[in-house]
Order: C-alpha cells, then structure tokens, then sequence
C-alpha cells in the first residue's frame, strides 16, 4: 500500500431517520440517494445529478452526520478525508491523497466522498495569512482537477463540509464542482426536541422529564450540543447513583454545556 493512502473507507449504517429537522436538506440529498442507488436509470432518461455538494452551516449542526446519512440512504460507500490532516504535510502528499481517494471511489461506484472542513485547504488563494502554502494549494488543485476529470457517466458525488463558506475559493464553486449549497443551520425547537429525543433514545429517563420545555430552554443550541447534553445527564445521573435521568440532571447538565461554551469562546479569542 503506498504510503499517501490515508482516508477512511466505511459503510455508513446511518439513515435520514437519524437526523432530526433539517427538512430541505433532507429533501436534496434524497434525490442524490435516489440516484445513487439506481445511477443507470438516471442516465437512460439523461439526467445529470450534481456533482459536488457543499454543506455549509455552522459547527455541530450535523454536516457529517447528513454526509453519511446519504451514505446510508445510498446504500453507497462512504469516503472521507478531513481538510485540516493536510495543513502540515510535506508537500505533494495531499494531493497523492486526494488522488489516491479518488480512484478508489471510482474502482467503487456508486459512492460517496465526504472531504470535512474543506475551508482549510479550499481558502481563497493569495488570503492566507503568512506563506508557504504550496502543500494546501496543490491539494486544492488536485481536489479542482479531480472533479473536471470525471466522467459524466461516473456515479460518485463529492460532499463537501464548511462552517467558513465566506473564506472559500470561488473556483470550488464553479459549475461541475461545488455547485450545489445545501444549508444546515441551528435547530429551531421542534427540530431540538427531535434532537433531544434522538440521543435520549437508549437512556432511561424519568418520568416526569419534559423534553419540550428543554428544547425551549435551549434556543441556541447545536445538535452536537443537544447529544452532549444528554450525556452530561447521564454521567451525572450515574455519579449520583439515581436508576434514571430526571429533568433537574438534565438542566444541570445544560448550565454545563453553556458554560462549557463560554469557557470554549474564552479561550479560543
Ligand atoms: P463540525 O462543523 O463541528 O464538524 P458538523 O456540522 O459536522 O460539525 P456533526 O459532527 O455531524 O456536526 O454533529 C455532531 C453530532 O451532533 C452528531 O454526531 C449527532 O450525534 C449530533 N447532531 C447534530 N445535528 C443533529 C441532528 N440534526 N439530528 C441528530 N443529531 C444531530
């Protein structure tokens, strides 16, 4: 195996089912699923799908988890690479990478890309702060070239995540590249409860907990900061020996993660 093979191959087991809220971007990617799962069908009627997607939205609003979602829904393998694992390679190894990743998902079409947080390599050229960035800007351009290369005929769609999509390169934008935006943004409170739900699914609550008066006490929430809450409840529940997770572990549990935010914000200025 050469030594520039570095991404991850799976096979996602998660489903639309598993992601709570996000109704149109939901819808989106059911028509690319659709098409995933049945490319030739697509093509006989000349249907061109899109090639590459970008979701864009803030941290912890489920970008990956609706990357392999599609995965899942597809039935499709799921290949991914984070942006940020290229910032200190030698230069060329990037790149050798995305290649590498690229032929492997086409070896096995219909499939899936997910490169996170492309922001990181995908920086609009001559922004950067200080120099040198020679390793990210050939990482660009191979991930560019890779998709001008494809075949029209090729079921693979490249997915792309950001929460900076006022940094990125217009080229990723340009037709036959990223040219599909998806926005995920913060859950509202219905989709809050939903997420409540979700990841309260395998913990024994009380009952007497409210989780719609939880949701409404967490405007502002991500999802990511929903599922932490839950289980900053149950580590707590657990601490003090109760056999569930009542509403006052749970509110408790939600002054942490605010906190545990502020204390983020701090000392990330
Ligand atoms: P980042 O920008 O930090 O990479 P992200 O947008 O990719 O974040 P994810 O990693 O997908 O966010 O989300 C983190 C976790 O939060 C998920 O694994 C999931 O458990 C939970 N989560 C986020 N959004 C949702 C949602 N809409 N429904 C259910 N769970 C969610």
């Amino acid at each position: 195996r050469s030594p520039a093979k570095r991404f991850e191959r799976s096979e996602s087991q998660v489903t639309f089912d598993d992601v709570a809220g996000l109704a149109n971007a939901k819808k989106d990617l059911q028509e690319v699923a659709g098409y995933l799962k049945n490319p030739g069908h697509y093509r006989k009627l000349g249907a061109k799908i899109p090639r590459g997607i970008l979701l864009m939205g803030p941290p912890g609003t489920g970008k990956t988890l609706m990357a392999k979602a599609l995965a899942g829904e597809s039935e499709a393998p799921f290949f991914s690479i984070s942006g940020s694992e290229f910032i200190e390679m030698f230069v060329g190894v990037g790149a050798s990478r995305v290649r590498d990743m690229f032929s492997e998902a086409k070896k096995d079409a219909p499939s899936i890309i997910f490169i996170d947080e492309i922001d990181s390599v995908g920086r609009a050229r001559g922004a950067g702060v200080g120099g040198g960035h020679d390793e990210r800007e050939q990482t660009l351009n191979q991930i560019l070239g890779e998709m001008d290369g494809f075949d029209p005929q090729e079921a693979v769609v490249v997915v792309a995540a950001t929460n900076r999509p006022d940094v990125l390169d217009a080229a990723l934008m340009r037709p036959g590249r990223f040219d599909r935006k998806i926005t995920l943004d913060l859950p509202d409170k219905a989709a809050r409860r939903e997420i409540l739900e979700i990841h309260s699914r395998d913990v024994p609550l009380h009952g007497k907990v409210d989780l719609q008066r939880l949701a409404a006490l967490t405007a502002g929430f991500a999802g990511a900061d929903l599922e932490n809450l839950i289980n900053e409840a149950a580590l707590l529940a657990g601490r003090e020996d109760r056999s569930a997770v009542d509403m006052d572990c749970l509110l408790r549990a939600r002054d942490k993660v605010v906190l545990g935010s502020e204390r983020e914000m701090v000392i990330g200025e």
